[in-house]
């Protein structure tokens, strides 16, 4: 008989939508809102996928499911279902990514520039993903084969999968900046004088799996061995990693998973061999949403010791984004204005290398604008609006190309830079 009851649970367990074989399925599942159950959801690192109707909708897995009964949140499952990806081939077509640009499609977009601009435009594959797709950077200068000693700053697209705009803006920035090169000598002098690095797509893979199989994927796609995959790429770098378990999660099948160890990932190790090689004045990674400019630290909530430095650029960022449409970024530092993080690319900038280092979490404001989704009308603007923000902080790199950057002393502030 209790050979027979061993049985019959084990066959629930293995039907039941919750059991842990089920881990790489994702569930939607609705909760009713108010403000104890709200409270209690912003502290779990969930997806929040939209609001309706007194509802919140959001994406979860085996192991946030398990958090919300162990706080007692009622919640219904929804019926779709998310199986894991079982295939890496490379698609060209098919993808709903529309006029957001697919790997494919931005290795194609900086082939061309290289390809019309040879002088000025070079494409370096700094690195390979997991599933060998490349990681390509475009360096844009003059003598661009060369490396001279002009202020150098980097542009990082895409760590997270599903955060398409942060591909577009980088890209178009470095189209921008050869397409008026020839014309515009503002431009010209910008590009002669320093050595500009963007990597559009730091999370290939992701992206890939975001656009053919799963939109709301974040993470890269490591096989994480137990069931579940992904790294999130902004957890991983190797300064304050793990630093404690709110601002990343040693839990593979989290959202903020942080990977085994710091750089176990060969996305982040590429970013960090780049960096290690240059010198860099200043540093944009790319994200949305929330239309804010953060800055270190992430891992806690205490000023670093360029706090001003990063203020002021910051203010002048946002100003400068304003003045274009008059959509309004907040700034700030990363841990008061959004919430904590550890082992993010910008912390890990300014606590190794002192480079001035931010987040532009990109339109729209919040979820209910989109979150995560922008309209493929709203890429032009977008774009156009952080180019002057991007060109700010260009010449503040070619302000600082002789200076070498230290956490130690004062770093002068850029009240000189001309306001564009
Ligand atoms: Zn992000």
């Amino acid at each position: 008989m209790k050979k027979i009851l061993v049985i019959f649970s084990l066959a629930i367990l293995l039907f039941s939508p919750s059991f842990p074989q089920d881990i790489g399925n994702w569930d939607i599942i609705s909760i009713n809102k108010n403000p104890q159950t709200l409270e209690k959801l912003r502290k779990m690192h969930l997806d929040f996928l939209m609001e309706k109707d007194g509802k919140i909708y959001i994406v979860t897995n085996i192991s946030d499911l398990l958090k919300l009964n162990q706080e007692n949140i009622p919640y219904s499952i929804e019926t779709f279902k998310f199986p894991p990806f079982k295939t890496n081939a490379a698609s060209i077509q098919g993808g709903i990514n529309g006029s957001f640009h697919s790997y494919k499609e931005t290795e194609q977009e900086l082939a061309s520039i290289e390809e019309t601009y040879p002088k000025i435009a070079k494409v370096h594959v700094i690195g390979t993903s997991l599933e060998e797709r490349n990681i390509s950077a475009i360096k844009i200068s003059d003598q661009v084969g060369s490396e001279e000693n002009e202020g150098e700053i980097l542009f990082l697209g895409c760590h997270h999968a599903r955060e398409w705009i942060s591909v577009e803006v980088p890209l178009m920035l470095a189209k921008f900046l050869t397409d008026n090169y020839n014309t515009d000598p503002d431009i010209k002098a910008l590009v002669d004088n320093s050595e500009i690095w963007i990597v559009p797509i730091v999370n290939p893979d992701g992206l890939e799996y975001s656009i053919y199989v799963y939109r709301y994927w974040r993470k890269n796609r490591r096989d994480n061995g137990d069931g579940t995959y992904g790294v999130d790429l902004n957890r991983n770098y190797a300064f304050k990693w793990g630093f404690d378990n709110q601002g990343s999660s040693p839990d593979s099948i989290s959202q903020v998973f942080r990977g085994q160890s710091p750089f176990s990932e060969p996305e982040t190790q590429a970013i960090h061999e780049l960096v290690a090689k240059h010198d860099f004045k200043a540093l944009v990674s790319y994200h949305n949403f929330s239309q804010v400019i953060l800055y270190p630290w992430g891992y806690k909530t205490g000023p670093s010791q360029i706090d001003d430095l990063l203020y002021t650029l910051s203010q002048a960022m946002s100003e400068r984004i304003q003045a274009v449409h008059g959509r309004i970024y907040d700034y700030g530092r990363a841990s008061s204005t959004l919430y904590l993080t550890n082992g993010d690319t910008t912390d890990w900038a300014l606590g190794v290398y002192a480079i001035p280092s931010f987040t532009i979490e990109l339109p729209p404001i919040d979820i209910l604008q989109g979150g995560f989704f922008n309209s493929e009308g709203d890429i032009q603007s977008i774009v156009a609006e952080n180019l002057p923000a991007a060109i700010y902080l260009i010449e503040w790199a070619i302000q600082n190309a002789g200076e070498k950057p230290s956490l130690n002393h004062k770093n002068k502030l850029p009240s000189e830079i001309r306001k564009k």
